[in-house]
């Protein structure tokens, strides 16, 4: 079958073409306009989506060479995300289904952060257990099934996202401020400083404590010496990421120890820092796993994982009708 996708969670419009599994296409028009404002603006999203989805489509369509006409379903995000962003791809999905008399598959976009690693030739074995971390979420999923999947840990706070995003923005750095720590860190010292590990029960995190620590450290230091961020920007970036990567990957361990499991995997905007994939990559080596990082491009939000989401869901035989609405909070 011939899939069309429609990924429209939060500041990404994007649309994809899928045909037998296959992803021949992935456009993904960001918006810049929430650079000023230190994180988006849900409602200046929407409108950005609006005027981007119709080009984001149709360059689709042009670089996988697939006529609308051949387009067999559309997949889309029902969620979770900010409701005025999905609306518009919701609305946009529905329409195009309508218009060509083809089934329309809701896909769930975290389950979908995680269905990215199908995309690959080398694809992770049920049962696998996955780290999702992305700006909204941190979760180590035990993925039984493409979709059937047990969130056996989470955040309590913040995402790792949000953790990456706030020191960014204690730093004076723009939004968003993960790739930018990222960045920085490559020149910097992991152990110039050391920022304290949450002691959180069972495979569960928190991250407002770190961020507590991190805007109490900068300030102090700040108060000592004005230039301290310019100073020490690459080696402050470079401990925050290390700390971090480690109570992500530590808390990884466990539970990939406890359920006795060995195929690994990482999903989530956050899985594009180098830090964390360093690490995942060095820990996998010494516990004998087979581990999973998605390419670049299917790590942030994109519709080519709503599209081989929506390809399995195809198989399945699972549509739904016309009168779906998005969901800005949805469950597995
Ligand atoms: P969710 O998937 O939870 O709904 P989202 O869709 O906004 O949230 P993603 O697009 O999956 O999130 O991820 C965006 C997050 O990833 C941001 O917090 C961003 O700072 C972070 N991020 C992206 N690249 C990197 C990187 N190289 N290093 C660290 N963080 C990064
Ligand atoms: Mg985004
Ligand atoms: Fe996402």
């Amino acid at each position: 079958p011939a899939i069309l996708a429609i990924e429209s969670s939060c500041d990404e419009t994007s649309a994809s073409v899928c045909v037998d599994g296959a992803i021949l296409s992935n456009v993904i028009a960001n918006q810049t306009i929430h650079e000023a404002y230190g994180g988006v603006v849900p409602e200046l999203a929407s409108r950005v989506h609006q005027q981007n989805i119709v080009p984001a489509v149709q360059q689709a369509l042009l670089n996988a060479k697939v006529s609308k006409n051949d387009i067999d379903a559309v997949a889309f995000t029902r969620g979770p995300g900010l409701l005025g962003s999905l609306l518009v791809g919701v609305s946009f999905a529905k329409a195009f289904a309508l218009a060509k008399q083809i089934p329309l598959i809701e896909v769930n976009h975290m389950q979908a952060h995680i269905l990215a690693h199908f995309i690959a030739e080398k694809k992770p074995s049920f049962p696998f257990i996955c780290l999702t971390v992305s700006g909204g979420h941190t979760q180590i999923v035990l993925v039984k099934d493409y979709f059937d999947m047990e969130v056996i840990g989470q955040t309590l706070d913040d995402a790792a996202g949000e953790a990456m995003d706030k020191t960014s923005k204690i730093l004076g750095l723009p939004y968003p401020g993960g790739p930018l720590i990222d960045k920085n860190a490559r020149n910097g010292n992991p152990d110039a400083y050391k920022f304290p590990e949450p002691q959180i029960p069972g495979f569960d995190f928190s991250f407002s404590g770190l961020k507590t620590s991190i805007l109490y450290f900068i300030r102090d230091n700040v108060a000592a010496n004005p230039n301290f961020i310019q100073e020490n920007m690459n080696d402050i970036c470079a401990s925050v990421e290390k700390r971090i990567a480690t109570i992500l990957i530590n808390k990884l361990k466990k539970a990939a120890d406890e359920h006795g499991i060995k195929d690994v995997a990482l999903a989530g905007g956050v899985s594009a820092n180098t830090g964390l994939r360093n690490l995942l990559t060095e820990t996998g080596e010494k516990n004998g796993w087979n581990v999973f990082i998605p390419k670049f491009e299917y790590c942030t939000d994109n519709a080519a994982m709503i599209a081989i989401a929506g390809y399995h869901k195809y198989l399945k035989g699972e549509f739904i009708g016309q009168d779906v609405a998005p969901l800005a909070r949805m469950p597995f």
